[in-house]
């Protein structure tokens, strides 16, 4: 899977093979299961998490893979789901817009802060153990590691996009261990693993109360935040304080920070320079292969409400409830004050996102193009697409769906299997403050 660059970089296959994979972040593809003991045949590569072929872990992680397909039980509206929505956003329930009421959490948070704010007022108000995410590694803060945040304040520090590889399944170890029910927050890829998963292990089905998924256009590798680093002019990666990808505002600026800036030292972009021109181009192949950019396997999924203005707006998301649980939790948090939503028409969904409707549409031509031509591509089943590609592509954007796959193959090199050496951050020089730092990450 990995090699064969269909992995999303999940790290469920760590948590359902912890004897037998571990992830690692690997430059120029993103987080990547490695094997922990060498394998018969084949490089590390090669035999990469789901595909160390023979042993019965990394057979029960290839079932619960993302990468390798997703799929719904059915294309068809459940009572209760809003039939317009189904064919093209999966099932939701109910949609919002709005804010966390608490401004520091609407301030630091990506869009509005409700993925911080609903976690939050499901362990003070709904008695949850605790909330497995991701955030920023302390010893190295251009990489991230999986968490378990057992208080607000936790949640807080670790609010905001991260335009970086992220692999939260891999802890899901902590959840099924947990003295009570948690939530789980992630992309959509992590949120349809975890889907898989709890199917197969009821210990950590019983324990998962709520799952919030991030809407996601894509996750750009390591190589993509050092270019932004240099954009921004950070030489050193090692002497990194801090970065944040949006936030502090709506959708906010970039920003690093050295450990020995001069406190008035600002070094920011804005998200158009960050994400557009520098972050999105370092997407991991297999997002452009994915037809669910909205969390269709999620109880509640976020994202940003783009038709409105941003300017001065201290933070809005966009809200779906996709199954009655979500819909259930999103409602008592609104009524003890935590969200200020709005519910909205469901036509505001595609107003929101009209970039990923066509994306949707580019996954068809993408996919049939790759069978063609022999390549590994995913499996999907009820996320119906070709309807899209014909309807809603223009001729342009058919031709690059197919066509331009076709480039994108040897440009790419998509027929060799891919290299995945393991990243060695450089190290923070003796006596930096970030050489200080003790924080030790947990994931594997
Ligand atoms: C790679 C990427 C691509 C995105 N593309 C889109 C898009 O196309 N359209 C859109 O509307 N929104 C997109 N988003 C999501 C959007 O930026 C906001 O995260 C979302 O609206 C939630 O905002 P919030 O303020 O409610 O979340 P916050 O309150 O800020 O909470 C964000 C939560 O997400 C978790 N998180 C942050 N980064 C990651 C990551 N890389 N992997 C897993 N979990 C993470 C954090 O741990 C935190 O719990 C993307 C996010 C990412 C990370």
């Amino acid at each position: 899977m990995a090699a064969g660059r269909l992995c999303t970089g999940c790290g469920v296959c760590a948590y359902l093979a912890p004897d037998e994979v571990r992830m690692v972040d690997v430059l120029d593809h993103g987080r990547r299961p490695l094997p922990i003991t060498p394998v018969r045949t084949g490089t590390a590569a090669s035999a990469a998490g789901p595909s160390a072929a023979g042993s019965s872990g990394a057979a029960t992680a290839l079932g619960c893979c993302p990468g390798a397909g997703l799929r719904h039980e059915s294309s068809r509206p459940a009572p209760g789901e809003i039939a317009e929505l189904r064919p093209a956003w999966g099932p939701v329930r109910a949609v919002w817009e709005g804010y966390a009421a608490d401004p520091a959490i609407r301030y630091a948070g990506s869009s509005g802060g409700v993925a911080t704010a609903l976690a939050g007022y499901c362990l003070t108000g709904e008695g949850m153990a605790g909330v497995l995410h991701i955030g920023a590694r302390a010893d190295v803060p251009y990489l991230n590691e999986t968490r378990l945040s057992r208080s607000p304040a936790e949640l807080l520090a670790n609010a905001g996009s991260r335009y970086a590889p992220a692999s939260p399944c891999d802890r899901l170890d902590l959840v099924e261990q947990a003295d009570g029910p948690c939530v789980f927050v992630g992309k959509p890829c992590d949120v349809a693993a975890v889907r898989m998963a709890r199917r197969l292990r009821p210990e950590l089905d019983r324990r998962l109360g709520l799952t919030v998924a991030i809407f996601c256009a894509g996750t750009p590798t390591t190589r993509g935040t050092l270019e932004m680093l240099d954009r921004l002019g950070v030489d050193d990666p090692a002497k990194l304080e801090s970065v944040h990808y949006r936030g502090n505002g709506w959708p906010g600026e970039a920003r690093a920070r050295l450990t020995d800036d001069p406190p008035e030292r600002r070094r920011e972009l804005s998200y158009a320079e960050s994400w557009g021109d520098i972050l999105q181009k370092h997407r991991q192949w297999r997002c452009y292969l994915c037809p669910d950019h909205t969390g269709e396997f999620a109880d509640v999924a976020v994202g940003d409400p783009w038709y409105r203005p941003t300017g001065d707006d201290p933070g809005q998301s966009l809200v779906l409830a996709r199954t009655e649980r979500g819909v259930r939790l999103v409602e008592a948090a609104i009524a003890a004050g935590v969200l200020v939503l709005t519910p909205v028409a469901p036509t505001i969904l595609p107003a929101s996102q009209p970039n990923l409707l066509g994306a949707r549409g580019a996954v068809w031509g993408r996919v049939a193009t790759l069978r063609l031509a022999g390549l590994p591509a995913p499996r999907f089943r009820h996320l119906p697409m070709a309807g899209i590609w014909w309807r809603h592509l223009s001729l342009a954007e058919k031709l690059r769906s197919t066509v331009g796959t076709l480039r994108r193959i040897g440009r790419k090199r998509l027929r060799e299997p891919a290299t995945l050496a393991p990243y060695q951050p450089p190290e923070p020089r003796a006596g930096s403050a970030a050489a200080q730092t003790t924080g030790r990450p947990l994931s594997k």
